[in-house]
C-alpha cells in the first residue's frame, strides 16, 4: 500500500472483532413487513409462500456460507448461527452482519419464483435489519434458539386464532383483539376447537415450529447420555488454523443443506445431530451425496 500524509486517516477505523470461542448469532428481521405483507396481500394468518421464500433464501445463505452451523426462521425473521470456532471474516462485526445482505438479494431475486403474479414494486421493496449478537456458551445458545421456538409457537396460536375469529368468526381486528386479551394457550386451543372445530395440534409443522436449517449428515442414535461429553469435546477443539478451517469448509460444502420443521428445545434435536454442537462435519448419508 502506497504511503501518503493522508493515510493517518485509517486511525479512525474502530476495531469490531466479535469476541474469540463465543456462538455468534447473526438475526435478521424483515423491515416493516406488516406493512408489506399487506401491500402484496400475503395470506393470513400464515402466507406458505412467504415462508418458502424465506427458506429459500436462508437455504442460498447457508450454501455461500459453509462457516454456518444452523439457521432458525419464522414469520419475517432468520437467525444464523456461526460456531465458536469459525474465524470469518476474522470475527469482524461489520462483515458478519453483512451476510444479511446475501438475505436480501436472495430474497428479492426469488420474489418471483413463489410470487409470480405479484411482481414487486420499486417503491416497495423488500428489506431487513441484521445485527449479531454473541453467547458464551452451548446452553445460551440452545436457549437463545429455544427463545425464538417458543415465540413462533406463541405468536402463531395467537395468530391462527385471531384470524380464525375474524376470518370465520365474522369479528372485526379490534374485536378479536379484546376477546383475546388475557387468554391463555388453554383458552385458545378452545376456541380453534369449539367454534371452528379446529384441532391446533393438526396445525402444519411449518407454523407451529418455524424452519430449521442445517446441513445433512448421517443421524445418530439418541443417546440421552452423550450430551455432556459432547458438549466438552466442542469447548476443547475452538482453535482451528486457517488450513483447518479451509478443510473443514470443503466437508461443509459437500453435505446437503436441508429445511426441517422439528423440536429444536428438546436434547434429541441435538443429540442425534452432533455435527451441529462440535462443529465437526459429520459422515454423509451413504445414498444422497451431493446438494
Ligand atoms: P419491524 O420493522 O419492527 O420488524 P414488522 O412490521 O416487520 O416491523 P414484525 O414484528 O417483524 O413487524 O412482524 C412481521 C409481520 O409481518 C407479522 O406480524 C405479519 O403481519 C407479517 N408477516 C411476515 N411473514 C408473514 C407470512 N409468512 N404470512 C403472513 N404474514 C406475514
Ligand atoms: P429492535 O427495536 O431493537 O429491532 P424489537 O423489539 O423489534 O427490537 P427484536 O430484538 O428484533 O425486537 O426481537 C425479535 C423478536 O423478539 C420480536 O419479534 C419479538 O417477537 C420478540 N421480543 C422482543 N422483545 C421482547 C420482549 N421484551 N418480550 C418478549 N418478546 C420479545
Ligand atoms: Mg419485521
Ligand atoms: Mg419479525
Amino acid at each position: 500500500m502506497a504511503n501518503s500524509k493522508f493515510e493517518y486517516v485509517r486511525l479512525f477505523e474502530q476495531p469490531d472483532n466479535l469476541l474469540r470461542e463465543t456462538w455468534i448469532v447473526v438475526r435478521i428481521d424483515g423491515r416493516g413487513f406488516h406493512k408489506l405483507s399487506d401491500k402484496y396481500k400475503f395470506e393470513k394468518p400464515n402466507d406458505r409462500r412467504a415462508l418458502d421464500l424465506m427458506n429459500a433464501a436462508a437455504v442460498s445463505v447457508m450454501k455461500a456460507l459453509p462457516d454456518l452451523i444452523i439457521a432458525y426462521g419464522v414469520s419475517d425473521e432468520y437467525s444464523f448461527v456461526f460456531h465458536p470456532n469459525c474465524d470469518l471474516f476474522e470475527r469482524r462485526s461489520a462483515y458478519v452482519i453483512s451476510s444479511y445482505q446475501k438475505v436480501m438479494s436472495s430474497y428479492v431475486h426469488q420474489w418471483p419464483i413463489f410470487f409470480p403474479e405479484k411482481p414487486l414494486e420499486l417503491s416497495s421493496l423488500p428489506t431487513f435489519d441484521g445485527r449479531a449478537v454473541q453467547y458464551p456458551n452451548e446452553r445460551v445458545l440452545r436457549d437463545y434458539m429455544s427463545w425464538r421456538q417458543v415465540d413462533c409457537h406463541i405468536n402463531n396460536l395467537y395468530n391462527t386464532t385471531f384470524w380464525m375469529l375474524v376470518l370465520k368468526g365474522g369479528l372485526s381486528n379490534v374485536e378479536a383483539e379484546k376477546e383475546l386479551s388475557g387468554t391463555v394457550s388453554s383458552d385458545k386451543n378452545e376456541i380453534l376447537f369449539s367454534r371452528f372445530g379446529i384441532n391446533y395440534n393438526n396445525e402444519e409443522e411449518i407454523y407451529k415450529k418455524g424452519s430449521v436449517v442445517y446441513r445433512q449428515y448421517q443421524l445418530e442414535d439418541h443417546q440421552p447420555q452423550t450430551l455432556t461429553t459432547q458438549a466438552m469435546e466442542s469447548q476443547a477443539t475452538t482453535e482451528l488454523s486457517k488450513t483447518q478451517q479451509e478443510k473443514m469448509r470443503k466437508l461443509r460444502r459437500k453435505a446437503q443443506v436441508v429445511v426441517d420443521h422439528v423440536d429444536i428445545i428438546k436434547d434429541e434435536f441435538w443429540q442425534r445431530r452432533p455435527w451441529l454442537l462440535s462443529g465437526k462435519p459429520g459422515k454423509l448419508p451413504a445414498e444422497t451425496t451431493q446438494a
